[in-house]
């Protein structure tokens, strides 16, 4: 029996690890749910799954989440402070980490320091402290297994192949919604088309990062940190059917890909039974009635989320994670109508080029330039309006 916690259960990603783990009770047990606000989801989940303490990060919550949950043998707590003490202690074997942004990375620091497995979601915690989380990895022997599905299509791509020389991995991309807009189309986007995405049903948050393509520079520096891959290593396609996650290119020539229907479900219980497979009904590939698997050179000049991205990751230090607070500041004001969808670009560059540069940040560094970027960004907005 695997103990887990689910930090951002009431999510995207959180729900559906619910769902895969409610026909697997035999091999995973619940002990911590949070969310940050959403109390019904909340309720209608410790109902369902009895953890031992769920956990609401907006304190202005706890009293309706408390006397929701009065009679029931589950714990109610309120707070991020909380939420790093609980996933700390014994009866945890494994966070799955699918809160949404930078809230994500001091739990997940706290999980790593207390010797626990983390099923990763939440990519901005490797894009702004890859190289942190990487030392703490190895310190405190843990794992952490990529949930996002190109990463896990990676992982699964590299089974057994341990010593044999990776030449590149190809990360693929949808392309998002407006993948056959002109770059003058893109200039008058709304939120609400920004938000259906082709293929995937996700948060807000990532479907506008996938409309964008931040999505996949977030993921192409994701990347360099779970594999230990130079930027020059990594290459986005655009293969808009979603069918295949990923490709590794080995020194011989050959290539693997793992190929699966686009469905969240499928990486999430690859990561929760890792290194084991765990049957499932999920829906399965035909090659008979899906005859048409097609790929596109991304045009960067249109989407400069990810030439921004590939910059940031070249430089590294503080880059990223100024990038990273930038974007979720653009996101939320193109969703607040507050700005258009290539001003997200403009801010993020912005901002990007007045960070005070720290080749080498420590975790109080990144939570500055994160505080600091957040600031600046928010400015910029205030001044667009
Ligand atoms: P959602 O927005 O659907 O869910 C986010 C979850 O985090 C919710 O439970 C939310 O609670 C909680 N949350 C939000 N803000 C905070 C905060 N400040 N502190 C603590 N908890 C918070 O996001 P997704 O599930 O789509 O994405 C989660 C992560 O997984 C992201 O990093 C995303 O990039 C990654 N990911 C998602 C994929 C997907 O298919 N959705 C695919 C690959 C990666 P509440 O409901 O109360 O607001
Ligand atoms: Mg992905």
């Amino acid at each position: 029996m695997k103990r887990l916690a689910i930090l951002g259960s009431t999510g995207s990603i959180g729900t559906q690890a619910l769902d895969v783990i409610e026909n697997h009770q035999d091999k995973f047990s619940i002990e911590l749910l949070t969310a940050y606000s959403n109390v019904d989801k909340l309720v209608l989940q410790a109902k369902k799954f009895l953890p031992d303490t769920v956990i609401i990060v907006n304190k202005d919550h706890y009293n309706l989440l408390k006397n929701r949950l009065s009679g029931l043998p589950v714990k109610v707590y309120a707070g991020i402070e909380a939420v790093e003490q609980v996933i700390a202690m014994k009866g945890i074997d494994m966070v799955v980490a699918a809160m949404v942004g930078f809230s994500g990375l001091l739990p997940v620091i706290k999980a790593i320091e207390a010797g626990k497995d983390i099923a990763l979601a939440n990519k901005e915690t490797l894009v702004v402290a890859g190289r942190i989380i990487n030392e703490l990895v190895l310190k405190h022997g843990v794992q952490v297994i990529p949930v996002d599905s190109e990463h896990s299509a990676i992982l699964q791509c590299l089974a057994g192949e341990s010593g044999n020389t990776v030449e590149k991995i190809t990360l693929t991309a949808s392309g998002g919604p407006f993948r056959n807009y002109s770059f003058r189309e893109l200039k008058n986007v709304k939120p609400e088309q920004a938000l259906k995405h082709p293929n995937w049903d996700m948060g807000n948050k990532i479907t506008v990062d996938s409309a964008s393509l931040m999505n996949k520079g977030l993921e192409v520096i994701e990347a360099k940190w779970f594999f230990d891959l130079e930027p020059e290593q990594i290459e986005v396609i655009i293969h808009p059917q979603s069918i295949i996650h990923s490709f590794v290119h080995f020194a011989d020539g050959s290539i693997k890909a793992q190929l699966a229907m686009p469905d969240m479900r499928l990486p999430i219980i690859y990561a929760l039974g890792y290194p084991d497979r765990i049957a499932t009904e999920l829906p399965r590939f035909d090659f008979k009635e899906n005859n048409k698997l097609t790929f596109e050179k991304v045009d960067t000049k249109k989407f400069r989320n990810l030439a921004l991205a590939y910059e940031a990751l070249e430089k590294e230090g503080n880059l990223p994670c100024a990038m990273n607070a930038a974007n979720e500041v653009a996101v939320e004001a193109f969703l607040n109508h507050e700005i258009g969808f290539l001003q997200m670009t403009e801010l993020i560059e912005a901002i990007m080029d007045k960070t005070m540069f720290i080749q080498k940040p420590e975790i109080k560094d990144l939570e500055e330039t994160n505080r600091i970027s957040r600031l600046a960004a928010r400015e910029y907005v205030e001044k667009q309006m």
